[in-house]
């Protein structure tokens, strides 16, 4: 039965994550996800979940056959909440992407418009796109709760006391417990946070800390201010030189292409699908230059990197399942260069770095604490009965954790499925360590070690074979803990 499935699950992945990236990309106008969910819906169909469930019981951990049988059987669980909502899911797509705002005499699609607020410099305008923004979202609320009532239902009808129950029981994972280490992140660079938070932005945006808004956050962590020093045509080579450092060279990847072509309604944000594993991996970017542009680009560059160089050999639930946590880790790996002063100094000719490094370790920890409250919210959403009270606890958490008044209408749009925000925290610990680990054993800068290079080809050959802990326990620096995240943020920030 296994390799039938195999054959199957392999197919339906391709063409799902084929479907997603033309989309994104700008090649299809819509995304149309419910005839690939039919025509596999024998992969997670209730008949097929419960034969899997059976083949579980009785085993032991250790059986090979039962880590296939268990990813299988998360994969199954996830595929089968998405099927309940995929027309839902394709409905909210179709009305973001077909959204547009008249703005200046000019018309903005909507992920234009998050694009724009992020470079105005003018408050006034920029809090008035915002609004006209969050309208759009709001007006598509509806939609929204429709889609977070019936996963929840979903989730119930398969026996698991919530949706938050089914994701801790098929990942293994305790949120609240996660939820409860990560609030000690927050408190503990608070601080330190609150100081340079406050001066950054009389300095940068002439607000004091009371008059920030999520609009000023937005604008606030693109740091326009440095762009000149990231021009946009530089990025590529930039990208080759550092790979050539670790010895992979990149025009020789046949397997990792990088869609830079311009298009109307390609995603502003640069992102990577893995199409087939590890044949056709894509990296898309539309280059626009200043440091978040860098950012995002080497965090994409980290995934490709990592499904690039994942073994022919896997078998495919170790390729298209696991423990997102660990491909965040190297994304985030490659992310963390841009606040690396020797990096900066050799590939960017920066060469005084410490105010630099400063903003963009500041801007990270207001993503980390934004996480840290979406992980808080996600856990009181998905065991709450009635979801539109959730938007006030929302706006409550973000506003306390990041000191931007956030606005209630966000709460289930700045929202991932499956508890990813776990996922992203999990990875900023995961990746102290093993940034920690590199530097000790190749060096601080080890990106020019070929050893480091083939150290990370090694783990990458891996795929998804082990989640996040179980590398990190492999290599020897487990287990993931956040003490070392907190010291970096305070160490920079003061
Ligand atoms: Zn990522």
């Amino acid at each position: 039965m296994l390799d039938q499935y195999r054959r199957d699950f392999t197919d339906f992945n391709i063409a799902s994550a084929r479907e997603h990236y033309l989309f994104q990309s700008g090649q299809k106008r819509t995304l149309e996800i419910a005839p690939i969910y039919e025509r596999y819906s024998h992969l997670f169909d209730r008949e097929l979940l419960d034969d899997l469930k059976k083949q579980m019981t009785g085993e032991t951990d250790s059986d090979a056959e039962t880590i296939s049988v268990r990813r299988f059987f998360a994969f199954a669980v996830e595929q089968f909440l998405e099927d309940s909502v995929k027309q839902l899911t394709e409905e909210i797509s179709k009305f973001e992407s077909s959204a547009s705002i008249i703005w200046r005499g000019h018309e903005l699609t909507f992920q234009d418009s998050t694009v724009a607020i992020t470079t105005e410099a003018d408050r006034e305008k920029r809090c008035g796109l915002y609004r006209r923004r969050l309208e759009i979202i709001e007006s598509s609320n509806d939609l929204r709760i429709e889609r977070i009532s019936r996963l929840h239902n979903t989730a119930r009808a398969l026996g698991y006391s919530s949706y938050a129950d089914l994701f801790e029981q098929i990942r293994g994972l305790d949120y609240q417990a996660l939820a409860e280490q990560v609030s000690r992140v927050a408190s503990r660079t608070e601080p330190a946070y609150l100081v340079r938070l406050d001066a950054a932005l009389r300095e940068g945006l002439a607000i004091t800390l009371d008059q920030a808004e999520r609009p000023d956050a937005m604008y606030f962590l693109h740091l326009t201010g440095f762009d000149d020093r990231f021009p946009s045509g530089r990025m590529l080579q930039i990208y080759r030189d550092t790979m050539a450092g670790l010895g992979i060279k990149v025009d020789a990847q046949n397997n990792i292409t990088i869609d830079s072509e311009l298009r109307h309604r390609k995603n502003p944000r640069a992102f990577c699908t893995p199409i087939a594993i590890p044949e056709e991996i894509k990296l898309v970017i539309r280059p626009s230059g200043g440091q978040s542009d860098y950012q995002s680009f080497f965090h994409e560059s980290g995934h490709a990197q990592h499904y690039g160089w994942a073994s022919t050999n896997l078998l495919p639930e170790f390729k298209y399942s696991g423990d997102y946590a660990l491909t965040e880790t190297y994304a985030f790996l490659f992310n963390h260069l841009i606040s690396d002063s020797e990096w900066l100094g050799r590939f960017l000719g920066i060469k005084d770095t410490s105010e630099f490094v400063r903003s963009v370790m500041l801007s990270r920890l207001v993503t980390v604490r934004r996480y840290a409250a979406k992980l808080k919210f996600e856990e009181h959403l998905h065991h709450a009965d009635k979801i539109v009270d959730q938007a006030l606890v929302y706006a409550d958490f973000q506003t306390q954790a990041t000191s931007f008044k956030t606005e209630p209408g966000e709460y289930l749009f700045d929202l991932d499925d499956s508890f990813y925000s776990a996922s992203y925290l999990r990875a900023w610990a995961f990746e102290v360590l093993l940034r920690e680990y590199l530097k000790m054993k190749f060096g601080m800068r080890w990106w020019r070690s070929l050893r480091a290079g083939d150290f990370l080809r090694q783990i990458w050959e891996t795929g998804d074979r082990y989640t996040a802990d179980e590398m990190a326990a492999q290599i020897g620096i487990g287990p993931i803990q956040f003490g070392p995240l907190i010291d970096e943020f305070n160490t920079a920030l003061t």
